[in-house]
């Protein structure tokens, strides 16, 4: 195994890794560092789940199964990149574009009737929404803005859009019926087996069986009421037409890939209500569930000239809604993989509480999140902004975030215990002693879901807040609701571990829209806190305070302290930036800005000398921070627009600053005399550089594929300067 895993993913972090790796792998050599890659991209995930299909060449190993050791090791020294959290739509398309490709794969059955059909569709499920994080993250998560970066945001602030008492944007969230009220949670004394059953009238059903829990583990179940969710959404369509605003949907539309779909499809058709009424078994008939997203739907339908009169009919008579893409037609219920709460919130917040509509205008919005959990952050955000105006960048302080993540806490939705209920009846708990660890009556179509935190996680987590709070000194709040259940039980083992280390007085514990205006008050004020947070919170706080406070989330340090004493750095908080893709392909510009991956290298590194004593790693860490310093000084990254400096030239002038630095340092002389020659070449080279980098821009571009992409043609592509790759190699 090298001594540096760096992830291959997909989209637009991917085709920068064309470009970057090649650098990273010619200078880590230098100190005998070697960085190998694991293929955790969706097509590669798909391909190595389907061996039996495909020719012995196509095969590829299981990378991720790999990973998932490996992270359980100490010797984990894992770069992360952001991967496609795949929805149905996208799983289709990746399956279409491999059989293109030649490889046989089955294609996915959307309604399995035979076993093998069932198998098959097993399979793919298990590929779909948010399944590599979980596997990967085995401890928890530190996440902030490196001095450096949060620094270069303060002298070079971004625009914000003005926020004004008048707004009529707001949040809508269900009172009542939804996971928030419905919650119930308890730790359990001793390890235990669990069994999930629904008893009905006619019996009892087994959901699930065999689920294990170690002692001390903290159990939550909870139910999203399908009839009061239908309600609140015919509610909430009337009500945006009434203040005449744009609806919107915000939610986890594919990472949490069994409820929120799910949730996604119930939006869809109470947006379509009349024409579900009106022509529910033909649209059944045609196998249209609302899940898939309108866009689907509008292509399933388009020979009944009928029902497209009906949906037009009842689109005239509804309020405008928020679009994805006004100049393509794309609403916010068109795809669910464009559903994305922690993107999309943070986005309209930076904007002063604006929306696209489908007149391509700005325009207020009532942003619909139906689960009440934690959309009083957003909403309690829009009321602070509307009564003190927009932040200001230049002078605010900064939220740094701690988050319980290890061994799937807190997995809402995304795992194996989250059902549709199929009949009315109960749901019940049961453990194998006989207690019935909790119990719901539910009705068909409810949403009823399991999570689970583990003790050592949680003590970690806390014991990290801790080690945090001491290295920064600053306000540190747990983000911990005393009358819900789940946080209730959490509180109860946050405030012994705090008290018996003596630091109690350090820590506050607030409900999430308290603690959300605390903070807000607190970096309003320049001055700096720490969020200590639940694994969904950790998610959302790190795309919203970095979008509003460095105006996107790819810059984050995020770090993940494996409970086995590896680590995992993850590049940036974001995702993979499909539209940079499409730019790509379109005018061979990459605007995908790769300072997460500069900042996760440079901790990566460090680690390793900590962790292999090795001194030359050292060296070259502390090089790529000063290199990192350099790109932002300098104002080398990306820009936006195509015939402008690309993702390609900032790679070439962090390998001119990494190198640089190296040569001019004192510690490791050898490396210095290593790369004096390779600075020297990258700074007399810098004309012909850029020219031909610049000369690559502008026409179309082919990379052979989208979620398979060819390697020889990608790298053509992304490494278009002779010169450069002479020196590279
Ligand atoms: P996203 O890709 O981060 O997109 C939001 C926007 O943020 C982008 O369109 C881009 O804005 C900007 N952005 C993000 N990273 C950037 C970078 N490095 N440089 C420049 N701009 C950047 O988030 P998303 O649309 O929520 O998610 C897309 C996909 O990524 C989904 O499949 C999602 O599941 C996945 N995802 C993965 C992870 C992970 O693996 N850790 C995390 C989050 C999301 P402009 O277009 O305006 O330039
Ligand atoms: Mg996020």
């Amino acid at each position: 195994m090298s001594d540096i895993i760096y992830t291959k993913v997909d989209e637009a972090p991917e085709l920068a890794s064309a470009s970057f790796l090649p650098i990273i792998q010619k200078f880590a050599a230098a100190a005998g560092v070697s960085v190998g890659t694991k293929d955790i991209s969706l097509a590669g995930r798909i391909i190595s789940t389907f061996p039996d299909y495909l020719t012995e060449e196509q095969r590829q190993t299981d990378d991720l199964a790999e990973l998932g050791k490996l992270v359980k090791t100490p010797e984990a020294n894992v770069i992360k990149l952001p991967n496609i959290s795949a929805s149905v739509p996208q799983l289709v398309a990746a399956i279409k574009e491999l059989q293109s490709q030649g490889y046989a794969l089955p294609d996915y059955p959307e309604t399995p009737s035979t076993d093998e059909e069932k198998a098959v569709r097993a399979k793919y499920d298990g590929i779909k929404g948010s399944a590599v994080n979980p596997v990967l993250r085995e401890g928890n998560s530190d996440r902030r803005a490196a001095k450096a970066v949060k620094s270069f945001a303060q002298s070079n602030p971004h625009r914000m859009g003005e926020w004004t008492a008048d707004s009529k944007t707001r949040v809508a969230s269900m009172s009542g019926g939804d996971f928030f009220s419905n919650e119930v949670s308890a730790t359990l004394a001793n390890e235990a087996t669990a069994k999930i059953v629904l008893e009905t009238a006619d019996g009892e059903t087994v959901l699930k069986e065999g689920v294990a829990y170690p002692a001390g583990t903290v159990v939550d179940a909870t139910y999203m009421s399908a009839a009061a969710l239908d309600a609140f959404l015919a509610d909430e369509i009337e009500k945006t037409k009434a203040e005449g605003t744009l609806f919107s949907l915000h939610m986890k539309a594919t990472m949490m890939k069994v409820s929120d779909p799910i949730i996604f499809g119930h939006a869809v058709k109470a947006w379509l209500a009349p024409v579900f009424e009106k022509f529910g078994d033909k649209l059944d008939a045609l196998g249209v569930t609302g899940n898939a997203g309108l866009g689907t739907l509008l292509e399933k339908i388009k020979g009944e000239p009928e029902i497209v009169a009906a949906i037009e009919e009842i689109t005239a008579a509804r309020p405008p809604m928020y679009m994805v893409d006004s100049d393509k037609g794309i609403t916010n219920l068109h795809v669910p993989s464009d559903v994305i709460i922690d993107a999309s919130m943070p986005a309209l917040i930076r904007a002063g509480g604006k929306g696209w509509g489908p007149d391509g205008k700005e325009a207020d919005a009532n942003c619909v999140i139906p689960d009440n959990s934690y959309a009083p952050v957003y909403d309690e955000t829009i009321k602070f902004f509307k009564e003190n105006g927009k932040l200001n960048p230049a002078t605010a302080g900064t939220v740094q975030n701690i988050g319980l993540m290890a061994q799937k806490a807190e997995e809402y939705g995304s795992h194996p215990t989250t059902f549709e209920i199929p009949a009315a009846g109960t749901v019940k708990m049961i453990l194998d002693d006989g207690t019935v660890l909790h119990s719901h009556d539910v009705e068909a179509g409810d949403i009823w879901r399991s999570a689970s935190s583990r003790k050592a996680p949680i003590e970690d987590w806390v014991n990290l807040a801790i080690d945090r709070q001491k290295a920064e000194g600053c306000r540190a709040i747990f983000w911990l609701d005393a009358n819900r259940a789940h946080d209730a039980q959490l509180i109860a083992y946050v405030k012994p571990i705090l008290e018996a280390k003596g630091v109690a007085d350090k820590f506050e514990i607030m409900a999430p829209r308290e603690a959300t205006r605390a903070s807000l008050e607190t970096i309003t004020k320049g001055e700096n806190t720490i969020a200590i947070t639940g694994n969904v919170l950790r998610d959302y706080l790190t795309d919203l305070f970095p979008i509003l406070e460095l105006a996107t989330s790819a810059k984050m340090l995020s770090i993940v302290k494996l409970m086995q004493g590896g680590g995992l750095f993850e590049t940036g908080a974001g995702g993979s930036a499909p539209k940079h893709v499409q730019q790509l392909q379109g005018e061979n510009h990459l605007r995908w800005d790769s300072l997460g991956e500069f900042c996760a290298l440079g901790e990566s590194l460090t680690f390793l000398a900590d962790a292999k004593g090795n001194e030359k790693a050292r060296v070259l860490g502390a090089a790529v921070d000063a290199a990192t310093q350099g790109i932002l000084d300098n104002d080398r990254s990306p820009s936006r627009k195509v015939g402008e400096p690309d993702n390609r030239d900032s790679h070439y002038w962090f390998a001119r600053y990494w190198a640089e630095a190296l040569a001019a340092q004192t510690a490791d002389a050898d490396l210095a005399a290593h790369f004096a020659p390779i600075a020297e070449a990258l700074v007399a080279g810098e004309e012909k550089i850029t020219a031909e980098l610049a000369a690559a821009q502008g026409a179309a571009a082919d990379l052979g594929g989208y979620y398979r992409t060819d390697a020889a043609k990608t790298s053509a592509v992304m490494r278009p300067s002779a010169t450069l790759n002479a020196i590279i190699g």
